[in-house]
């Protein structure tokens, strides 16, 4: 990282074309910087901070650049904590990179990734939680990501972290205790040893309760996925590029066009999802088709909503059943019978039905019965994020690495010296040491470098 006392710059908004951008400048020379660039000197220079002024950007040569808006804030009432402007020009590529470039020309330079961040912690604005909170909140890919990180960015986080500590400095209190008048009296005989150490157990069972709930959030961050199965030819791919509202995959009149599985973001239901056209479920007779079909099994076997695809006018074929039977069971899945236009196809739905299956009759030529698919798929998609509880207050690797580390400190504390209440102490003070890394009160260099880049 450069000296701090350098102004930096950044693009606050997303690059590329856009009505307007936001540039960020931050350091001790911010407010000259930009006085700099400016035609309107005076009215910055006397412009209170906080005020939101328009002014005209020039070259140095004198001539416009831009009509931006501009706002200036005064140490240490800033995002970065220190002296910093905030620019708005217009957000065309061009026009954004000569703004940039006339605040370099002026003495700002670029910041490095997560700088500005870093300089707010560096300066007290922001503690570490806070910052890897706004990380998410920026790349969050669902709605839950992003709901959650707003709370851990408000402390949401907080509650559960004193619980945690106050229950294993209680431990540490019981303990002593004992250690204390426990040759008195036999207070292992009576239970105490027990009600000592329940706290441990108590922060274990939250902490892993915590990790599940990081796991079906970075699910969820995935996206679920809804995979198209069935027999080749049974019309998938049109079903898919129907769904997607677009051409996507090469539809072909041969039977196992698509050899491999083609995927693409959606949302549906409400929710960020992949959609999945998978090879023809069928006997493979060469390695290529065997390990497309292999690959399909796997999808089956992982998928959120599993979409079986199978044509109303050809009756089931033995693949297709032992795969369907498998799988028949599990209640993420929507029969559909396809090419309606062609024949009845009720045999097949019927069997669906006995299977306990919701069954949907299509035809991917008719857009009214693609679309009361893309509803019932939208419908167990939305039903599934509902019911996963991905609530958790660990928004970081950083963050859990912390509470798998102090895990396996109260737990081996436990299992290995059962009886040495000395030692057990001593872990749960290396936990309770865990949990001020995790508010970020202990770090090195090292971890600020992982957080901020
Ligand atoms: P896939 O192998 O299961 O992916 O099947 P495709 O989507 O490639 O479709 C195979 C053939 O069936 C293509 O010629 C499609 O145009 C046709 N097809 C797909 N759906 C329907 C349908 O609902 N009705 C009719 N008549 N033809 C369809």
């Amino acid at each position: 990282m450069e000296r701090k006392v350098d102004t930096i710059i950044a693009l606050a908004t997303a690059r590329g074309r856009g009505a307007l951008a936001v540039i960020r400048v931050s350091g001790e020379q911010s407010h000259q910087i930009v006085e700099r660039s400016i035609c309107e000197k005076r009215k910055f220079s006397g412009s209170k901070p906080g005020m939101l002024k328009r002014y005209t950007m020039i070259h140095e040569s004198g001539d416009e650049l831009d009509e931006v808006t501009a706002v200036k804030y005064q140490r240490p009432r800033s995002f970065s904590g220190e002296d910093m402007v905030e620019l708005i020009c217009h957000g065309g590529e061009e026009i954004v990179r000569e703004v940039l470039g006339r605040l370099v020309s002026a003495g700002a330079r670029y910041a490095g990734r997560g700088e500005f961040t870093r300089r707010a912690f560096e300066n007290g604005k922001t503690d570490l939680v806070r910052a890897e909170a706004i990380n998410q909140i920026v790349n969050a890919r669902s709605i839950e990501g992003a709901g959650g990180a707003v709370q851990a960015y408000f402390g949401g986080y907080e509650d559960r972290i004193a619980r945690w500590e106050d229950l294993l400095v209680q431990t540490i209190g019981h303990i002593e205790t004992i250690i204390e008048f426990g040759e008195e009296e036999d207070i292992e005989e009576c239970g105490a040893t027990d009600s000592a150490v329940g706290g441990i157990e108590t922060v274990i069972r939250e902490a892993e309760e915590e990790i599940e709930r990081r796991n079906r959030l970075l699910e969820a961050e995935k996206g679920i996925e809804i995979v198209l199965v069935g027999p080749p030819n049974a019309g998938k791919s049109t079903l898919f590029n129907r769904i997607l509202g677009y051409e996507r995959v090469l539809v072909h009149e041969e039977r196992g066009t698509t050899r491999d599985s083609v995927s693409e973001r959606i949302r549906i239901g409400g929710v960020n999802s992949y959609i999945i056209d998978t090879a023809g479920v069928r006997y493979a007779d060469n390695e290529v088709e065997k390990m497309g079909v292999e690959r399909t099994w796997d999808y089956v076997r992982r998928s959120g909503v599993i979409v079986w695809v199978t044509a109303a006018n050809e009756k089931f074929i033995e693949e297709e059943l032992r795969i369907l039977n498998e799988c028949a069971h599990r209640k993420n899945i929507i029969g559909v019978v396809n090419k309606v236009d062609q024949s009845e196809g009720s045999k097949k739905g019927e069997w669906f039905r006995q299977e306990g299956i919701e069954c949907l009759y299509t035809s991917a030529l008719r857009k009214k019965t693609t679309g009361n698919l893309v509803e019932a798929i939208g419908k167990m998609v939305a039903e599934i994020a509902k019911h996963r509880d991905s609530n958790t207050i660990i928004w970081s690797e950083r963050q859990e690495e912390v509470v798998l580390r102090m895990i396996d400190y109260l737990r081996n504390g436990r299992a290995r010296f059962p009886n040495q209440m000395e030692i057990i102490a001593q872990q749960c003070r290396e936990g309770l040491g865990c949990l001020e890394e995790f508010r970020g009160k202990r770090t090195t260099d090292d971890i600020l470098d992982g957080v901020f880049q």
